[in-house]
């Protein structure tokens, strides 16, 4: 008998499953997962990713058997695993969740629909995200992005499975070995697993976002800028929803209807709330960008930067940067908890790019694959986008220079932070934690500690460096095409909101968002409040 073939692939769930839902009312389903070597290769894929889908499989596929039925883990590239399964017993159609990904997904897709038309099977996909395939006006994107936050959640009730398959039913069995380290192409010191990062799972996903909106969400406005308080104060749902485990309209209707549950009198929380909202709008915003122009992953936005920085790479600033050893120490110390955790907050995210653009003047994609392997919760849609914003070549943003000096004086004052990531800065005096290069020669011999060697030279002088990248940048601004073709890029990409879209706070949070039980009077708390993010 014919069956419906879901395909998971960013989507590793089974709650607001649209393609699940959908198929599991045509027919008996079968559900796959497929390890492609070819996607594993690509520069921007780290072993993290893998370990945190394959523990997310896991996660599906208990779930799916509660459920009376189970995800097959299959090895190979696609569509010849399509083939293959069609040899075996040929489906009725083909299901999955759009994907906006890397320019890799998007030909591997362009081949997996000439496959299905030879064979005439039909390909539905399922938008997952308030993103619009072949959006034709942006004017009518963020009416697209409300009516898909509203719709109902879709779940399937019991499964209709098509037929055990023995050997590849057992996911536990099939995963072992289903990627090899040797597929992965990053170099050999990228590709670790770090020791301090989330693990996936849906379990996992609800559990952070609970902790969230009934505890941690109070400090999220005033916390997400430290790198102190955001482990905490951030929602941490990123890897969750980039790898799917949780449906960014559960996410979405969850935390419209615990706001609506707060309140008036509870301004900051409700405050905390409006501003989170606001990002999981700027994470569909962004990977808009990508879907509506693919070539974002490579070349400039605005093509009046092309030949900015290309023709300048300095690879060994790069490994300066990678090995967390510019010397200044809010960089080095947020390159280090991102190698240990896979994550880090949005302000020192973009300070990590705004040195590599400016002081260190490299292009963007280098640091951007770099930084793609290092992010447990890489997106490509958000990733190419913000890399390219921070480092000025989208041409409709603010310039953003971020000082690693001040972001130091601001955000970590008494070096609580530095410290806990870089042993050597434990023995440096309060009053040289920002720039402990100055340090005279006979205290650093009293301190045991030597500036060249346990503390490196900055890699650049920071301030003559950013004064000349300013410059050329602002110089490349002037240009007349550069200014006319600023108005295209407006057209294409630029968001119809009033909210700013370079991760700050908006001056004043927006109240225009009122809901049914705005008058309820209580709180609620959870256990899973306590769930802590200790770094
Ligand atoms: C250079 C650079 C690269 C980035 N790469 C990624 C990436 O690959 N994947 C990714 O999810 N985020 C990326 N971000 C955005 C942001 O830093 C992370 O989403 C955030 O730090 C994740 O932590 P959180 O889930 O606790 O965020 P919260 O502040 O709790 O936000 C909730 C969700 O909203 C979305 N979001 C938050 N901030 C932004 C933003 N500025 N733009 C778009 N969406 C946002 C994310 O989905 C996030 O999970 C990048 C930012 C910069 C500056």
């Amino acid at each position: 008998m014919a069956y419906e073939l879901i395909w998971f692939k960013r989507d590793l769930r089974w709650h607001d499953h649209a393609p699940l839902a959908r198929a599991s009312r045509l027919g008996p389903v079968r559900c796959i997962y497929v390890v492609e070597p070819g996607l594993w290769r690509q520069p921007d894929a780290a072993l993290q990713h893998f370990e945190f889908v394959r523990e997310s499989l896991l996660a599906l596929d208990a779930e799916l058997r509660r459920h009376g039925g189970g995800v097959e883990v299959h090895h190979g590239e696609m569509p010849e695993v399509l083939e293959r399964l069609w040899q075996e017993a040929p489906f009725a159609r083909l299901h999955a969740h759009e994907e906006t990904g890397n320019g890799w997904t998007y030909q591997r897709d362009l081949r997996v629909h000439a496959w299905c038309r030879a064979h005439g099977v039909t390909w539905h996909e399922y938008p997952q995200f308030g993103v619009v395939r072949r959006l034709s006006n942006r004017q009518l994107w963020q009416g697209a992005y409300e009516a898909h936050m509203a719709l109902p959640q879709e779940t399937p009730g019991r499964l209709h499975v098509w037929r055990a398959t023995p050997g590849t039913g057992s996911i536990k069995a099939v995963p072992e070995g289903a990627l090899r380290v040797a597929d992965l192409r990053a170099p050999a010191h990228l590709r670790h697993n770090p020791p301090r990062r989330q693990t996936g799972g849906r379990e996992a996903a609800l559990a952070t976002l609970r902790s969230f909106l009934h505890g941690r969400s109070l400090g999220y406005r005033g916390g997400m800028s430290s790198p102190l308080t955001a482990p905490d104060a951030c929602s941490r749902l990123s890897p969750h929803l980039a790898w799917g485990c949780i449906s960014m309209r559960e996410v979405v209707q969850q935390t419209r209807e615990h706001l609506a549950t707060l309140p008036e009198q509870a301004t900051r929380h409700r405050a905390s709330l409006l501003a989170f909202l606001s990002r999981l709008y700027w994470h569909c915003h962004f990977i808009q960008k990508l879907e509506s122009e693919p070539a974002i992953e490579w070349r400039n936005m605005h093509r009046g930067y092309d030949g900015l920085r290309e023709t300048e790479f300095h690879a060994d600033r790069l490994q300066t940067l990678i090995q967390a050893r510019t010397g200044w120490p809010m960089v080095d110390a947020c390159v280090t908890m991102l190698r240990e955790t896979g994550w880090l907050n949005f302000r020192m995210r973009a300070m990590l790019v705004s040195v590599a653009a400016y002081p260190l003047w490299l292009h963007w994609r280098p640091v951007g694959e770099w930084l793609a392997t290092q992010f447990l919760d890489y997106e490509p849609g958000i990733h190419w986008s913000q890399l390219q914003m921070q480092s000025g070549t989208t041409g409709i943003n603010a310039t953003r220079v971020y000082n690693p000096i001040k972001q130091a004086q601001d955000h970590d004052p008494h070096g609580r932070f530095v410290r806990t990531w870089l042993p050597a800065m434990r023995r440096v005096p309060d009053e040289w934690l920002f720039e402990p290069w100055l340090m005279p020669q006979a205290l650093q011999a009293s301190l045991g500690l030597q500036v060249g060697s346990d503390i490196p030279w900055p890699v650049v002088d920071l301030k003559e460096a950013t004064r000349v990248a300013k410059q050329r940048l602002y110089e490349r601004r002037r240009h007349d095409e550069v200014r006319a073709g600023q108005q295209a890029v407006i057209e294409r990409h630029a968001s119809r909101k009033n909210w700013r879209m370079d991760g700050e706070i908006p001056s004043k949070p927006r109240r225009s968002v009122r809901h049914r039980s705005d008058q309820a009077r209580h709180t609620q708390t959870d256990p899973s409040a306590q769930l802590g993010f200790d770094f």
